[in-house]
């Protein structure tokens, strides 16, 4: 495994002459490789049946963007274990030097073949929701205990670890962050909270599943407490802030990064998926956005925002601490 730094250095060239030529540059993107998943968690419209595209599709794109300057690559779902060909996927990954990110809902630990995927990964990014009544009423029963068994071994291989917890209606609460301090003493990982997107939750759970604006301003606040007096420097001020006040955000983050959905079509991020405007392009055709910005009335996704906000010229160096940690 080596450090994004490690992995980004041989592209510098490409980044450099890009830049000059004033030629888009795309560095990351996160593939949504399948819709296939065997959890249901309480919040989630990600999961379908539907046929997964080609990897000889996404490899021949990804070999096209690497002249682009791309270097950063997740893999999502859905499971993304359960891509058919997710071992072709991940071994090109590796073989081309790509940073790899798994994005998993991390169950399948008792699998040795997952076990052996999760070890291809430079970084991998863990799904949980709080402690075992909590994380199992959103995610699944039984979850919890086979998520906390996926941190030791990912602690164990020494591999970067991402939690990455959706806050819903029931773990908007300081009892959660209470959890991940010692969640995070213990596993030693990065911590990421995002307040549920109300575009992703199906419609029948959105009562269920939305948290009230005054729990959201509360926990949002506490938040910022815990940051400051344990360290979270990965934490970004202007996602928590963004947690209680979401506001319109002009988007140009897709001039750098996309988002794959499972049928080969791009766009900014997983909340625009099917949507007109935030349409980007086929991966079969696709060879550049122009230079250009799309208005959003609010941005969910941390890493986005993070990075919309230093391209609209406010340097926020805490929002980098996340991916040079
Ligand atoms: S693990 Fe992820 S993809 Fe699967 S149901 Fe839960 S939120 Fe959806
Ligand atoms: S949600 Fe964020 S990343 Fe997605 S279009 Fe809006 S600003 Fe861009």
């Amino acid at each position: 495994m080596k450090s994004l730094i490690n992995k980004c250095i041989p592209y510098i060239p490409v980044f450099l002459k890009r830049f000059f030529l004033k030629e888009n540059l795309y560095f990351g993107i996160s593939l949504k490789i399948t819709g296939k998943c065997n959890l249901n968690c309480i919040y989630c419209s990600a999961c379908d049946n539907s046929t997964d595209i080609d990897c000889i599709n996404i490899i021949e794109f990804l070999r096209i963007m690497k002249n682009k300057g791309l270097f950063y690559v997740i893999l999502s779902g859905g499971e993304p274990f359960f891509y058919s060909e997710r071992d072709i996927l991940i071994d090109y990954l590796k073989e081309n030097n790509f940073y790899t990110v798994i994005n998993t809902n991390g169950i399948l630990i008792n699998n040795l073949d997952y076990r052996d995927f999760l070890l291809k990964a430079d970084e991998v990014v863990v799904s949980i929701d709080g402690d075992n009544v909590i994380n199992d009423k959103s995610r699944g029963k039984g979850s919890f205990q086979k998520i906390i068994k996926t941190l030791g071994f990912l602690k164990n291989n020494k591999i970067k670890t991402v939690i990455s917890t959706v806050v819903w209606k029931e773990n908007c609460n300081e009892k959660t962050l209470e959890f991940f301090r010692k969640l995070k003493n213990k596993f030693k990982v990065t911590l990421d909270f995002e307040i549920i997107s109300s575009e992703l939750v199906p419609e029948h759970n959105k009562k269920n599943c939305i948290p009230e604006t005054q729990d959201i301003g509360l926990f949002s606040e506490t938040l910022s407490y815990y940051k400051k007096k344990f360290k979270w420097n990965e934490i970004s001020d202007i996602s928590i802030k963004n947690l209680k006040e979401c506001r319109p955000i002009i988007c140009k983050s897709f001039n750098y990064v996309l988002y794959m959905n499972n049928d080969g079509k791009l766009y900014p991020c997983v909340d625009k998926i099917g949507k007109k405007d935030f349409y980007l392009g086929d991966i079969n055709t696709f060879r550049g956005a122009g230079k250009r910005s799309i208005y959003c009335n609010g941005c969910k996704c941390n890493s986005l925002l993070n990075f919309n906000t230093i391209l609209s010229g406010k340097l926020d160096l805490n929002s980098l601490i996340r991916w040079v940690k």
